[in-house]
């Protein structure tokens, strides 16, 4: 069969990571004068803003000689970058286990693993143990499977640990794609750009790209109000799915952080749900939090300014766990 050739076909599903649309939030910004843009990250192929740095963190890994056919890719994950990693393994043909931490392990995200076919191992968390090997640094909800990633890559020379929390390639990812794809879009018009932080690659990647261009523009970190990682440095109950897991230090000793919004779970729940039925915009509930915050950026600046607001990924990946959304 021949090769179909066309500018508007895409080579492989890879391709279609990034490059999602920024887009004007028109009902839910009534009565502010300034612009807030949100960038639909759920529209990457596995449904996150993961995609990015899952192929990005694979495939320089390719580069280096890290991965070669033969091995196995591991991370640990609650979500979204166990999906992504699974979705970009398969299509690369690596196989793939995902350590998930049984507290947060939902029935669709598994499915959604395991129907890219990667293998799930459920960790308990009980036993958190703290003479830590520093290289599991990272969220306190995935260090015990973070624990089993460095155990096995230690038994396994075939075994590849993404290390998302430490693996400069996820900030890069953002500084090279997303953050370029904003300035882009806006034409190097950022007044104030905000993320919910994970790792922190997001926040991290996309300042690194903006700054230069827009050295006024303001980063603004949103955290969950029940776990104010890196504004007080203390543990708390963990909420808001997927964003309560822990940081790259490189933000607290970068200082890229200008602002940190600490918004309430049902402040962020109430958002994702009018984002779905005034914008029709269906995103998980980091997404509701991070234009939560950025509606209280929006009133602050005013006129002819313009925030970016990140709608990190699906709703659908939340769908059992709508003890938020009723
Ligand atoms: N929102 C959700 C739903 C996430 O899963 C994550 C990553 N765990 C983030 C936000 C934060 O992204 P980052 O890791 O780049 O800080």
């Amino acid at each position: 069969m021949e090769n179909t050739s066309s500018n508007s076909v895409a080579s492989g599903v890879l391709d279609l990571i990034g490059n999602t649309p920024l887009v004007r939030l028109n009902r839910v910004t009534q009565g502010l004068e300034a612009e807030v843009l949100a960038k639909l990250e759920f529209l990457n192929p596995s449904g996150s803003i993961k995609d990015r740095m899952a192929l990005f963190m694979i495939e320089n890994a390719e580069k280096r000689g890290d991965l070669k056919p033969g091995s196995i890719i591991v991370e640990a994950s609650t979500g979204n970058t166990g999906i992504a990693l699974s979705f970009v393994a398969t299509v690369k043909g690596y196989p793939m286990t995902v350590y998930m931490p049984k507290a947060v392990a939902s029935e669709e995200r598994m499915q959604m693993m395991q129907s890219y076919g990667a293998r799930i191992e459920l960790v308990g968390t009980e036993d958190l143990d703290s003479s830590l090997d520093p290289s599991v640094h990272g969220g306190v909800i995935e260090i015990v499977p973070r624990q089993k990633c460095l155990e096995v890559e230690g038994k396994d020379p075939h075994i590849w640990w993404a290390r998302q929390f430490s693996n400069p390639d996820n900030v890069a990812a953002h500084r090279e794609t997303t953050g370029k794809e904003i300035l882009e879009q806006t034409g190097g018009q950022v007044d104030a750009f905000l993320a919910s932080i994970g790792t922190g690659g997001t926040l991290l990647g996309v300042a690194e790209a903006i700054k230069p261009v827009c050295p006024d523009a303001e980063i603004i970190a949103v955290e969950p109000a029940g776990a104010p990682w890196i504004g007080r440095g203390k543990e708390a109950i963990p909420f808001i799915e997927g964003i309560t897991d822990g940081l790259l230090f490189d933000i607290l000793d970068g200082g890229v952080t200008d602002e940190i919004i600490w918004v309430t779970d049902d402040d962020a729940v109430q958002m994702a749900r009018r984002l779905a039925r005034e914008e029709g915009l269906f995103c998980g509930m980091s997404g509701g939090a991070n234009v939560f915050a950025a509606l209280q950026v929006a009133k602050r600046l005013g006129n002819g300014k313009t925030i970016v607001a990140i709608l990190t990924d699906s709703r659908d990946r939340y769908l059992t766990t709508e003890r938020y959304i009723t």
